[in-house]
């Protein structure tokens, strides 16, 4: 496999110079085009990797796998689902479009920035720490990493610079979906966004979840089967923006991308992929990454339908 994987890292590089790379905050900007990155860690626990595997990138939105994961578990599927809906956007990830002429004003999905903020309103704490200490705590588990956090300049660049941001949270807010005090929800958002971490640290998170929430290194079953094949489910139908169809039916891997240049998908009973590259598609999504995704989709049969 390691062979394989160098040979698409390789491939894939040819085509990030035709794309952008996320510069709404200064640290984003300063992310190297050029880099591409890939890890893939098995069920059976087996890791491999290929590419620029040292760097540390933001999570970004990836982070909203995490705060849903974290939601299932304290509110359970039904009541989030009076919060936030589970339908595929179309949308850009920030869009305010629907909120005002959705029945109810709920949020399309938990994987939108809207959807995300309600998501957030679900997991149970008494204040903005503990309810960010949660979704990090989940990111630790499943990476098996107790160094993870967040990275304090992206955190108050994201806080200053999201104003679109702010104005979803007190539009859910007025609306009745979010119960919960807006600048503290809106502060654990801005943290889960701004957590960092490496290519193997993903590919783990992601083994967890093709894994059925039982974790591959130790055999623990760290989120419901039952969770699980929801948020795999969610990730199928909108993990990439409104680029989700497309990439179902190009990888058919449930997957989850993030402006910093992360995806994460998970090929159920088989294996968590991860990948970097910054340099982003006209979408929102990692280039070198949808390459890599699709090549070992075909390589090694991956796709679910
Ligand atoms: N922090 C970003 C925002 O809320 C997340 C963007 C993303 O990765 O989709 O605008």
């Amino acid at each position: 496999m390691k062979e394989f994987l160098e040979e698409t890292v390789h491939s894939s590089k040819y085509w990030v110079m035709e794309g952008h790379i996320a510069s709404y905050i200064p640290r984003l900007a300063t992310a190297n085009k050029k880099h591409v990155g890939i890890g893939v860690y098995t069920v059976d626990n087996q890791y491999h990797s290929a590419g620029d595997t040292n760097i540390k990138f933001s999570i970004q939105s990836v982070c909203k796998v995490f705060s849903l994961i974290c939601a299932l578990k304290d509110s359970g599927l039904e009541k989030l689902l009076m919060k936030v809906d589970v339908e595929p956007s179309g949308d850009r990830f920030n869009s305010l479009v629907k909120l005002e002429t959705m029945q109810n004003h709920r949020p399309l999905n938990p994987f939108i920035n809207a959807g995300a903020i309600a998501t957030i309103g679900m997991i149970r704490a008494r204040n903005a720490e503990e309810r960010f200490n949660k979704v990090l705590q989940i990111l630790r588990d499943m990476t098996n990493n107790d160094n993870l956090t967040y990275n304090q300049e992206v955190y108050e660049s994201e806080k200053e610079t999201g104003d679109t941001n702010k104005a979803i949270a007190y539009y859910l807010k007025g609306a009745g979906i979010l119960e919960e005090n807006v600048d503290d929800i809106l502060d654990t958002y801005f943290k889960i966004c701004s957590m960092e971490a490496g290519i193997e640290d993903m590919a783990r998170a992601a083994a967890v979840i093709a894994n059925d929430g039982s974790i591959p290194w130790n055999g623990n079953q760290l989120i419901s089967k039952e969770d699980t094949k929801i948020v795999r489910a969610i990730m199928a139908t909108s993990g990439l923006y409104d680029g989700s169809g497309e990439f179902s039916v190009k990888v058919g891997i449930p997957a989850k991308s993030g402006v910093g240049g992360c995806i994460i998908g998970a090929a159920p009973n088989k294996m968590g992929i991860a990948t970097f590259g910054p340099s982003l598609n006209e979408k929102g999504n990692s280039i070198a990454g949808i390459r890599m995704f699709q090549s070992l989709s075909k390589e090694y049969q991956l796709s679910v339908f």
